[in-house]
């Protein structure tokens, strides 16, 4: 077991796994299996009574998945964790795990325009209302707050605007109402911790720079560990009414009682929420994701260290209207990346190519290393254009609401080598500034 604090060590030896029990292989083996031979009755009976914990059912947990579950907590600096299909799974049950119809929580404005689906159609058809805040005023958050809100939603890199989300400002007026924040950090893994900010959840699409290659989906929520389920028991009804579905279990009570640590959540997602509503991610999609996270940490420092390179470029080229980068935002939203990150200002940046639409397309089309994609996050240098494509669900009142604008282009910087990646970059800003054949002819 891994003490160390370096994720680059952590993502190697973190968690208790250091070879298979059964076989003693060191990488760690995919346990192809549905479900697990109990001892005796007694054994099957404790473990579904949560007097013991051990395997069950796979739906439930996996050997290979608590390697990654255990691996990533350590990394967040969280105590538990919960695989999931995928990062839109992960989002969904981090509000299910605390809100239930009548109920509602407050999320920034800044966010994946999955999520905003998510949170404005189907929760709401489920009687969860999602209200928005503008986190460019952290206090947006407090004024929405009333007696059914149960917990606070951001996301810490989010594009399109890239501005780095003010974690403490807000989880402080959530503390001060006994209001969780979630953090979706899937953004910036490594380079933010926002446990360690006072964040008291945060999900991952592990989709992206953690398992790092476009290779597989997959999403997790880890258990801070860091919040009193309790302290105020009407604002946390799940966690502090007896639970008809569990034999009247009281989670807030009886996870502390039988596990020695603040993971209520954390048990309460695994046993009910992927017990009744599934989603668990696979054992051999926990596999991929595993190789991608022992590296992920070596992989950050080069994504990050390509962005600076190529912001650098872009922010000189004629045909760039806008650069948008973490660090590039003026006064208090700028500092915020030095306040939050380490070792690096994340992947992703935008660009406003002079011209507008037609001249972004252009761009797109003219890109000959980057692949054009809706994902972020790979090895590999990505670029798309988010008004036609990922955000296109979106009214154009929420376009706007979410920042992109027309001739927005996104890239998620790859590890390729920085000269190759601008060069790439180059001929096609040269060529979204030259005049169309069509047009000429
Ligand atoms: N959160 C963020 C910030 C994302 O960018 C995405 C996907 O693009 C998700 C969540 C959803 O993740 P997944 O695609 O793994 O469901």
């Amino acid at each position: 077991m891994s003490k160390s604090t370096n994720p680059e060590t952590i993502a190697l030896h973190g968690g208790d796994y250091r070879s298979d029990p059964a076989t003693t292989a060191v990488a760690v083996p995919i346990y192809r299996t549905t479900s697990y031979q109990f001892n005796n009755t007694d054994h099957a009976a404790n473990l579904f009574g949560l007097k013991e914990f051990g395997n069950i059912y796979t739906r439930i947990m996996n050997p290979t998945n608590d390697v990654l579950e255990k691996r990533v907590a350590a990394l967040e600096n969280g105590l538990a964790c919960v695989t999931v299909g995928s990062g839109q799974a992960a989002s969904t049950f981090a509000i299910m795990n605390m809100c239930q119809s009548g109920d509602n929580f407050i999320s920034s404005t800044d966010l994946y325009g999955g999520t905003v689906n998510l949170f404005t159609h189907t929760l709401k058809k489920l009687g969860i209302e999602c209200r928005y805040a503008d986190p460019s005023d952290p206090k947006n958050f407090e004024k929405l707050v009333d007696d059914k809100t149960r917990c606070f939603y951001a996301e810490t890199l989010p594009n399109p605007y890239l501005r780095v989300f003010p974690i403490k400002e807000v989880s402080d007026i959530g503390r001060k109402h006994n209001i969780p924040l979630i953090m979706d950090n899937t953004a910036a893994p490594i380079i933010c911790k926002p446990l360690d900010h006072g964040a008291a959840i945060v999900v991952h699409s592990l989709t992206k720079f953690i398992g790092g290659h476009g290779t597989v989906i997959g999403g997790c929520l880890v258990d801070g560990g860091n919040f009193d389920w309790t302290a105020d028991p009407k604002r946390q009804p799940l966690y502090n009414e007896p639970d008809h579905s569990y034999g009247g279990a009281v989670w807030g009570e009886v996870v502390p009682q039988l596990t020695g640590a603040n993971v209520a959540f954390a048990v309460r997602a695994r046993v009910c929420l992927l017990r009744d509503l599934g989603a668990p991610l696979a054992p051999d999609n926990a596999w991929g994701i595993i190789q991608g996270l022992e590296t992920a940490p070596l992989r950050m420092k080069q994504h990050c260290s390509n962005a600076e390179k190529v912001v650098d470029f872009l922010t000189k080229h004629k045909n760039v209207e806008r650069v948008i980068y973490p660090t590039l935002h003026k006064g208090e939203v700028g500092n915020r990346a030095k306040k939050y990150f380490k070792g690096g200002n994340g992947a992703l940046c935008g660009i406003e190519v002079k011209g507008g639409v037609e001249a972004g397309k252009k761009f797109i089309e003219a890109l000959k290393m980057f692949y054009h994609v809706a994902n972020i996050g790979d090895a590999r240098s990505l670029a798309i254009h988010p008004a036609t494509t990922t955000h296109s669900q979106l009214t154009e009142k929420e376009l706007l609401a979410a920042g992109v604008t027309p001739g927005y282009v996104r890239l998620s910087i790859g590890i390729e080598h920085p000269d190759d990646i601008i060069a790439d970059l180059k001929q096609a800003l040269d060529a979204s500034g030259k005049p169309s054949l069509k047009a000429v002819g």
